[in-house]
């Protein structure tokens, strides 16, 4: 299995090497040819304007959205998958049916890590957030599977799986394993 890490700004070096640590080959993603034989792919974190626009400008947005590539966001890359990103226009993927709150914790809490319980796995994540989003709305199709003070932080839509927290900065390897299972490989529930 080879997974795509879309490259083109932000933190994708921590997720390929969450990847390598799951013994998983992965691939930098910058441009539609380099889709070619990946079976999924990530979205790190970083700014998702600059992120959006890049894609847009080298064709992956339309690429990606027709298709069936299972895709991962973490916090700008859950933005980048949101239908709805309040108060902007930047270009996304709006692939989810949900709408998302930039820089949902302000100034004040920019940065902070938390417990955040994962429906399905048994012990909590550490959540890091850092200038992170939060859904604000989902769609009748989207799963939420984690919340944080009662705003949705992990959620699932058909191919898609989005968090608003960087699990790529911790050792623990359990979404990524979570994305690789169950979107990737598409190993029923009950199977894992
Ligand atoms: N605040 C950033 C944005 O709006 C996301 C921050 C992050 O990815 N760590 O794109």
């Amino acid at each position: 299995m080879r997974v795509g890490v879309l490259a083109l700004q932000g933190a994708f070096r921590e997720h390929i090497a969450t990847l390598a640590r799951l013994g998983v080959e992965s691939r930098e993603v910058r441009t539609v040819k380099d889709l070619e034989g990946v079976e999924g792919l990530i979205l790190p974190g970083g700014e998702s304007t600059t992120i959006g626009m890049l894609m847009d400008e080298y064709g992956l947005i339309e690429a990606l959205r027709q298709g069936e590539m299972p895709l991962f966001g973490t916090c700008a890359g859950m933005i980048v998958l949101a239908k709805d990103i309040q108060g902007s226009t930047q270009p996304r993927l709006g692939l989810m049916d949900m709408a998302v709150d930039r820089n949902h914790y302000g100034r004040q809490r920019e940065s902070f890590e938390t417990e955040i319980a994962v429906t399905g796995l048994p012990q909590g994540v550490r959540g890091v957030f850092i200038r992170a989003p939060v859904v604000t709305r989902t769609g009748r199709g989207v799963e939420i599977l984690a919340r944080h003070q009662g705003e949705v932080v992990l959620c699932a839509e058909g191919r898609c799986l989005a968090a608003a927290f960087h699990p790529e900065l911790t050792d623990d390897t359990r979404l990524h394993r979570m994305f690789l299972d169950r979107f990737v490989e598409k190993v029923p529930a009950r199977r894992r």
